[in-house]
């Protein structure tokens, strides 16, 4: 089964590219951030920098990407001049830049010592100005072919879990549990795309007190009756992640159990019905804290509600009281929402979906049920 998907056309994010060179006023923009690279070029190797001019756009890799660079740009109809480039790159990239005088670097994707090095060796000359988040902003706004890929990789994880989740009732381990979702969302890729397939992150399995840690990583603790099992889960398709979490109860539940995942759920259906195109993302924060603070968690929910996903699993928007004022969604935002309620030394409950803000309402683009109990085997 091979589902095609629309092929990513990055003409459109060259014209933004160069409109965001024009806007912070420098001669050219030197973009460093690898997942702002594969967004503008379609190259997905491990070392490149692009050079944006007025009308020109260079990408400088090495030798080891001479044969591999060239088709991915193809593939992605990027319309940059590859230069193949070591150490001689800062040579290169003065000669490019002869005749301008100021250059663009992205704050967050240079290091101090690169930044002393392209001012003090490579372009002496040059007014280098620092930019920050000028790409990541525009990306954080998803096309039709980035939010099928985003799909495409919450299906992935979708039918592992359904697979997967009854060995829960198997008494595993949350290490066993995890390594057996990860193969299961390995191999559905594998079989469903010719793209290149992966997980989004590392998988989480909490399970009983540990869930009461957001950010817990699986150990060997066997996954008991009585427990809530967080599983915060994503996939990966063409560069593109999901990110979804749900909790399930092994065995019957306290009226406790019942209560605080209930409250989550309501948490995370209030967000998500606030993720409106124009509305600022500390509004999907404030909705969903509120129903926790209504059932007298409000402590019990310790991290924001959510973020933006897409190359990177952690990207803009930010979803958190800390927004700033250009968190806002547009259409085409990607982002979760994801609150939790953690009750130290006891039980956690997270629910999250990654989400798509359109003109006619948010969409989840992750839908596995959100139900505390095991689904039984499929077969
Ligand atoms: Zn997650
Ligand atoms: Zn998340």
């Amino acid at each position: 089964m091979s589902h095609a998907l629309p092929t990513v056309d990055v003409a459109r994010r060259e014209a933004r590219a160069h409109a965001a060179t024009q806007s912070i006023r420098a001669d050219a923009f030197l973009v460093t951030g690898m997942s702002n690279i594969r967004w503008l070029t379609g190259f997905a190797g491990s070392n490149a920098t692009v050079l944006v001019l007025d009308d020109e756009i260079v990408l400088y890799t090495d030798s080891r990407y001479a044969d591999r660079a060239p088709v991915e740009l193809a593939l992605a109809g990027s319309s940059a001049e590859i230069v193949i480039a070591r150490a001689d790159l800062g040579a290169r990239i003065a000669e490019q830049l002869q005749g301008s005088v100021s250059v663009a670097l992205e704050a967050e994707y240079v290091t101090w010592a690169q930044q002393r090095t392209i001012a003090t060796q490579w372009l002496p000359d040059h007014e280098i100005l620092a930019t920050t988040e000028v790409l990541d902003r525009v990306r954080s706004v998803k096309d039709e072919a980035e939010i099928a890929r985003i799909r495409a990789a919450a299906d992935l994880v979708d039918t592992a879990l359904a697979r997967v989740a009854p060995m829960l009732r198997e008494r595993p381990t949350e290490r066993q549990f995890a390594s057996a979702l990860e193969t299961q969302i390995r191999a559905n890729g594998a079989a469903a795309h010719a793209l290149e397939t992966d997980l989004g992150f590392d998988t989480i399995v909490a399970s009983g007190p540990n869930g009461a840690i957001p950010h817990h990583a699986p150990v060997d603790r066997v996954i008991e009756t009585g427990d809530l099992v967080i599983i915060d889960v994503g996939g990966r398709v063409d560069g593109y992640r999901s990110d979804m979490t749900r909790t399930f109860a092994v065995g019957p539940m306290t009226n406790e159990q019942v209560r605080q995942y209930e409250t989550v759920i309501a948490a995370q259906q209030a967000g998500v019905d606030a993720m409106v195109v124009g509305a600022e993302t500390n509004a999907v924060d404030r909705a969903a804290r509120q129903v926790i603070a209504n059932a007298g968690w409000a402590d019990s929910f310790t991290h924001g509600t959510g973020h933006g996903v897409g190359l990177d699993i952690h990207e803009l928007p930010r979803v958190a009281a800390t927004a700033g004022p250009d968190d806002v969604y547009e259409a085409g935002t990607v982002a979760t929402v994801e609150p939790g309620v953690y009750l130290r030394g006891v039980a956690g409950v997270r629910i999250e979906d990654t989400c798509v803000a359109t003109p006619t309402g948010p969409q989840r683009l992750t839908s596995f049920p959100k139900d505390p109990e095991i689904p039984v085997a499929s077969r």
